[in-house]
Parts: C-alpha cells; structure tokens; sequence
C-alpha cells in the first residue's frame, strides 16, 4: 500500500526530491486569428479551477492559467495537467491536451463534458473523472505521483458539497468585478436540453449554510455584487429560503439562477429581496405551449405563465435576465419577433436569446440524433462549426435562417433604442446603482454581440492534430 503525498510529508519523507507540481488551467472556447481581447461578458472567475486547487493537497506546487486571460507557458516544467471542460470548451481542452502531451506531460481532465462523454474524453487525456472530483481528485494525485494512474475515476455522485474554492489563483487576473459564491449544485426539474440535470440526474444537493456565509465573510469586498452560481437556487425551497434569512443581516447585494416557479412564491420573493437579492436569471425560454411541451418545462406556464410571473418579480423589486432559446419544432420566424417584442415590452433587464443546443448526454441530443437531424458527428469537435452555427436541422427553417433570426434578435434588444426604452422601466431605474449597472452590462452586451459570433471552436492559430491517448 503506498502512503499519501500528505503521509509521506508527515512522515518526514518525499517520494521526490521536490514538490510535485500540478498546473490547472481553464480553456477559452476558442480564439479567432489576431484576436487580441477574449469576450468580456464571459471574463468572470473560473471557480471549477479554483476548486481543483482547493482539492489539491497543500504540498503540491501549484500554478494556475486561465486561458481567455494569458498564454499557457506550455514549456514550463509541470508533472500533471489538469483541465475541468464543458462542451464549448472542449476542442480547445484537447488542443492544448496535445500541447502538453507532446512534452511528455500527462493530463488529468473533468467536469460537464469528461461526465456526460467520458469515452471522447479519455481518447484526449490519461485519465478523465466521471462526476464530481471531491471524492477522487486528491487520489488522482496521488496516482499520478506513485506512476498507478487509472483510466477512469468515478466519483461519488453525491459529492459532499463543503469545500470552498481556492481564490488565491485568480490573482492579479483581470476578471469581471463581480464575486462568485456556491450554495448549491443540480435541479429538480428535468428539462430535455439541460446538461446539469443530466450531469445531476435530477438530483439537488447544498452545502451548510454556515458555511456560504463564512465563505461570503471572508472573500466579499466592499460593495461588489455576490453572484451565486447555482443551477436554480430554489430548487430546495426550504433550504433556499433558510440561506436568504441566514443573508439578511449581512447587507448583501447578489444576483442569481432560478427557475420561474419562485416567482408565484410571495414568501420567497420577500426573504430574496431583504436579503439582498438585486436580480435573477429565468429561463423563460419559449412563450409557445407546445414548444415548452417539447422541452418538458411546461411549468413554466403556471399561475399565469411569464407575465404574471415577471409581474410578481417586478413588485418585489428584482431585475429579471430572462433567456429564450428558438429552434424547437413550432419555431417560425414570427414567434421569434413574438418573444422579442415580449422581452422589450416586459422591460427585461438584459435577455439571451439562443438556439437550442443539442448538449451530448442530454434527452434532447438523443431525440436528435434519433430522428437524424444532427449535421455534425459532434458539433463541439469540428472545425467548420461556430459558436452560433446551428448543429441541427430545425423543422420550420433553414439553419442559417434560424442563426440570423436569433443574431437580429440579440441585435434588437441590445440596439441602444431598445437599451434606452427598457432603461425606462420602473424596475431597471429604481436606484442610481441599479440605473448605473443597467447601462454597464447592457453596453457591455450590445458590444460583445459581434465577436461571439462565429468564435472558433478552439484556437484558429493552432498548428496540428489533436493527439490521441
Ligand atoms: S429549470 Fe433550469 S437548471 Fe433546472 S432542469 Fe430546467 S434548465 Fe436545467
């Protein structure tokens, strides 16, 4: 039996002579040819990779890049790469998985997509965790040191969800001002497009709550905005509301991601609005009943359906980011122009406006690759798909149509005549604070439209063929 690396340095021995060394880094989606500046709406803290620091024992050397932010010191001496993907992420993960690799460095990768296509994974890296690392990162360490590494380590799929991520990587990184906090991982619901219900199997799971406000006590700074991170932070609604009473003391201001039945909660809206709650991100997704029918998320139509929802969220007082998503099977392009007139005439404070996305592992991915409406063996992978390109054949359009449609969507709501009339809305000036952040993130957005478009998946400028395990 061989020790740990915590043992061994207890113990007063090292299996090296130095500090074993572990650089993690966080993938951009991808980078076009020349492009100087990374999309700054996507700039915020990568907490995946500050959870991996903090699951790596303190005897290891550990260096950090992000990179949207900095270029990877590929030839920097390191003994273990680890990399957390998601679908988006992935091509440009194993571009620089090939990097390393060349150089005789292994990688270790996680997260969404290494979960939800863990054979793809493993073909890019030496070995892939299935699920949450909490349970299996500190060995996989641990193996890659003493040369016993597996192929595959499956975590526990309910991790215990009590550890707080390491920030002191992100220093001297210029990320978006705002600070992001963990209460709790997955969602009750089981919409068919959701990766993190497929990654959660419907499953929802929180930390203490003593242990969110030690964590918001220790890392917030003076007036900066709490971001909690959670899929849908009520999904537990007595756990949810037990965080927003622990909060009301501390004169918060956080933002977070809900689904829209909190909405026609009258107890919840007060507790998030005294506990500080300036807004929330829904995803409304579709006005169309059968469009909701076809994603499973017809509950977003009760009591009343979005507007009676919107409305109770208006009295409380609380900004709403709601998201639509165009593609399902009754899309035309007049309930497109439908929602974005909604969108506008609701007052939203800002909205995205996508595409269905086919995410592997999903129910929706199956469904289309079973009736054969998939264009690409795995959209994420080639190099002829774009971020905003649709990967699927819509029933009612073209798939270039469908891309336009929801490129002018986003270029009408974040036109400045729409910014200006939103900005009108009792809600989005109800505070000289809540007037400025209106005008920040809306222009931050209007901006960003163009460049998003038509990103790479993976770095254009990159030389090679992705390496194989
Ligand atoms: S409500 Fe949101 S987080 Fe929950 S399953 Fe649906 S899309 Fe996913």
């Amino acid at each position: 039996m061989t020790a740990s690396i915590e043992q061994e340095h207890a113990m007063g021995r090292s299996v090296r002579q130095r500090p074993f060394r572990l650089t993690i880094i966080h993938p951009c989606v991808g980078r076009r040819r020349g492009m100087r500046r990374y999309i700054r709406t996507w700039c915020m803290e990568p907490i995946p990779a500050a959870m991996l620091a903090a699951l790596t024992p303190k005897c290891v050397d550990t260096r950090f890049y992000d990179d949207r932010l900095e270029p990877i010191a590929f030839d920097e001496p390191t003994d273990l790469v680890a990399i957390s993907i998601e679908t988006y992420t992935a091509r440009r993960a194993y571009q620089i998985a090939s990097e390393y690799r060349q150089r005789g460095i292994p990688v270790v990768m996680g997260g969404f997509h290494a979960t939800l296509c863990p054979d793809e994974v493993a073909d890019y890296a030496d070995a892939v965790v299935v699920g949450e690392a909490e349970s299996t990162f500190a060995a996989v360490i641990d193996d890659f040191r003493h040369g016993t590494v597996q192929k595959i380590y499956r975590a526990a799929r309910r991790a215990t969800v009590d550890v707080a991520p390491d920030r002191t990587i992100f220093q001297g990184k210029r990320y978006l001002p705002i600070r992001l906090v963990e209460f709790a991982r997955g969602c009750r619901f089981r919409c068919d497009f959701c990766a993190i219900t497929s990654f959660y199997q419907a499953a929802h799971h929180h930390r203490a709550v003593d242990r969110v406000i030690e964590e918001i006590q220790r890392v917030r700074r003076r007036g900066q905005m709490i971001f909690f991170i959670d899929d849908n932070i009520t999904s537990g609604t007595d756990e949810a509301k037990e965080l927003m009473r622990a909060l009301i003391p501390y004169r918060l201001r956080w933002v977070g991601q809900t689904a829209i039945n909190v909405a026609h909660d009258d107890e919840m809206l007060t507790l998030m609005k005294q506990s500080g709650c300036q807004g929330v991100l829904i995803g409304i997704e579709s006005l169309d009943q059968s469009s909701l029918q076809q994603m499973n998320k017809t509950f977003n139509l009760m009591r009343g359906g979005p507007p009676v929802a919107l409305a109770n969220l208006r009295r409380h007082g609380l900004s709403v980011y709601g998201t639509f998503m165009f593609g399902y099977d009754h899309d035309t392009p007049e309930t497109i122009q439908r929602t974005v007139d909604f969108a506008n005439d609701e007052g939203l404070f800002i909205a995205a406006f996508n595409h269905v996305t086919p995410f592997p592992g999903t129910p929706l991915y199956d469904r289309m690759r079973a009736e054969r409406r998939l264009l690409y063996d795995a959209w994420w992978l080639d190099p002829q798909y774009r971020y905003n390109m649709i990967p699927f054949q819509p029933k009612t359009m073209s798939p270039d149509e469908l891309a336009q449609q929801c490129l002018d969507a986003r270029r009408s709501f974040y036109s400045w005549t729409s910014i200006a009339r939103r900005g009108m809305a009792a809600t989005n000036r109800r505070s000289p604070y809540v007037v400025w952040n209106y005008w920040a993130i809306n222009a931050l957005h209007h901006w960003d439209i163009e460049g998003r478009s038509g990103l790479p998946m993976g770095d254009e400028q990159w030389q090679g063929e992705l390496l194989k395990a």
